[in-house]
């Protein structure tokens, strides 16, 4: 049992059953013994692979988009560069890189990530090398500028709460004790005036999730958008509409019981990007689309095939596989949804179409 296993036994022995939001925070982010306040979790050696580890392209593909949007916003200087949940910062290094092909958008971009692991931010600082760069707490700590801002895997982080449809309201899901462990109960049955419009496509003991930070953490991202200009891309697995356990718990590229493992593994839920959208309604959200189809649509292939020409044998090999992984309909192409806010009059940006 981890240590911060006992501590959630006995604040659970004091205070009762908590949500899984109050469980997932604790396991990722409690200060001593969170999931990504101890380690650096990416990687063949660590516990899950994300889009940039794969390859260079996915961050130069969102660099271009970046700088097309800027580009399409009459390239306002200074403009706020900004990524939350950075993970190594390989994205934002990517970005960078591609991005100073286009005149004036290094010059003018201030760099700013929001993160809240301590060990991680050690790491991106030792991939950005020289670049300067802000770290906030959150998107609220930002400059009030224009606000160019992707998101990559960082929703499906935020502490989610599940409730079950009951004759009689919602039954929430909690992480309670049993036998010396934890487990799963249910609370008993109320109506819940935030998940009214949920009763018209659910039946009792359908499943629904709700992440309580995602909506405001869009807002504040909209409604800068909407007065400052700027644009936001947010990319994550889920899909358009919350149904179904979607919880899961990831160690060593293996899944693992949510419950066990507490602060050791990775845990995470798929993005609800309807919630996304409705949260942005100062802005203009251009549809969400499979990651795979926004990748096609802004040139990855071509630039495979550019990168193929100087690759063979093993590297060449591996290139291919990356390629098929950020795209291909099996693997991250599909799992994977893309959503993007830009200001009311600003063009539908690249990747994206009515
Ligand atoms: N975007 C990266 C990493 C994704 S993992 C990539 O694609 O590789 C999630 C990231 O979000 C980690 O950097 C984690 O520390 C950060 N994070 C999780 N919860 C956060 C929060 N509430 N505020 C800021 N950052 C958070």
């Amino acid at each position: 049992m981890t240590e911060l296993t006992q501590l959630l036994l006995r604040r659970i022995a004091k205070t009762g059953p908590i949500s899984i939001a109050d469980y997932m925070a604790d396991c990722l982010l409690h200060p001593r013994h969170g999931y990504y306040a101890t380690r650096d979790p990416f990687g063949a050696t660590g516990d899950f692979t994300t889009a940039p580890e794969i390859s260079q392209m996915f961050g130069e593909m969102i660099g271009l988009w970046l700088a097309q949007v800027w580009i399409d916003q009459g390239r306002p200087a200074p403009f706020t560069l900004a990524e939350i949940g950075p993970g190594r910062g390989t994205l934002m290094a990517d970005i960078l890189r591609v991005a100073r092909a286009v005149p004036g958008f290094a010059e003018a971009a201030r760099v700013h990530l929001v993160e809240a692991s301590a060990t991680l931010r050690t790491v991106q600082r030792r991939t950005l090398g020289d670049q300067p760069v802000t770290w906030a707490d959150t998107v609220a700590d930002l400059p009030q500028a224009p606000l160019f801002l992707v998101a990559n895997e960082f929703f499906d982080a935020l502490p989610i709460r599940q409730f079950q449809r009951d004759p009689a309201g919602w039954r929430e899901v909690l992480v309670a004790e049993k036998d010396g462990a934890l487990s799963f109960g249910l609370s008993a049955p109320a109506p819940l005036a935030s998940l009214a419009h949920r009763l018209d496509d659910t039946r009792p003991g359908d499943l629904v999730e709700m992440c309580p930070a995602a909506a405001p953490i869009t807002t504040e991202i909209a409604d800068r958008i909407a007065q400052q200009g700027g644009a936001a891309l947010f990319i994550d697995y889920g899909g358009w509409h919350s149904l179904g356990d979607t919880l899961q718990a990831l160690k060593a590229h293996q899944p693992v019981d949510p419950l066990t493992h507490c602060g050791e593994a990775d845990l995470t839920a798929h993005v609800d990007f309807e919630a996304l959208a409705q949260a942005a309604k100062a802005v203009r959200v251009a549809p969400m689309t499979p990651q795979g189809v926004f990748l096609e649509r802004l040139g990855i292939t071509a630039r495979a095939q550019a990168l193929a020409r100087n690759l063979g044998g093993a590297a060449l090999e591996s290139h291919i596989s990356a390629h098929r992984r950020l795209t291909h309909a099996d693997e991250m192409g599909t799992l994977f949804q893309t959503l993007a806010l830009v200001p009311h009059d600003a063009p539908m940006p690249p990747g994206f179409a009515e």
